[in-house]
């Protein structure tokens, strides 16, 4: 499932709830040069969308996206 992550920056407050629930933090989530977090790679997500639900301010939006080309053997 391809997946994608878009975080509202003018939302984010910079708690770091999003990476602290994330089963895949470290693969998926880093924190901006402005304390905020985004998501750099959404390869590793599952879409549990435990992040969306943690987050105070609804900063964070989880996409279920189709894949482009079907024949890449990726996902
Ligand atoms: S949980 Fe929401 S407000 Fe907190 S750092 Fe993540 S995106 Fe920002
Ligand atoms: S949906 Fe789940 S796996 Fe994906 S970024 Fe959010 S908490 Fe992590």
């Amino acid at each position: 499932m391809a997946v994608e992550i878009i975080v509202d920056k003018e939302k984010c407050i910079g708690c770091g709830r999003c990476y602290d629930v994330c089963p895949k933090a470290p693969l998926i989530w880093k924190k901006d040069k402005d304390g905020k977090y985004y998501a750099y790679n959404f390869e590793y997500c599952h879409n549990c969308k435990f992040c969306a639900g943690r987050c105070p301010t609804k900063a964070i939006l989880v996409k279920v996206v189709k894949p482009k080309n079907k024949n890449k053997g990726k996902g």
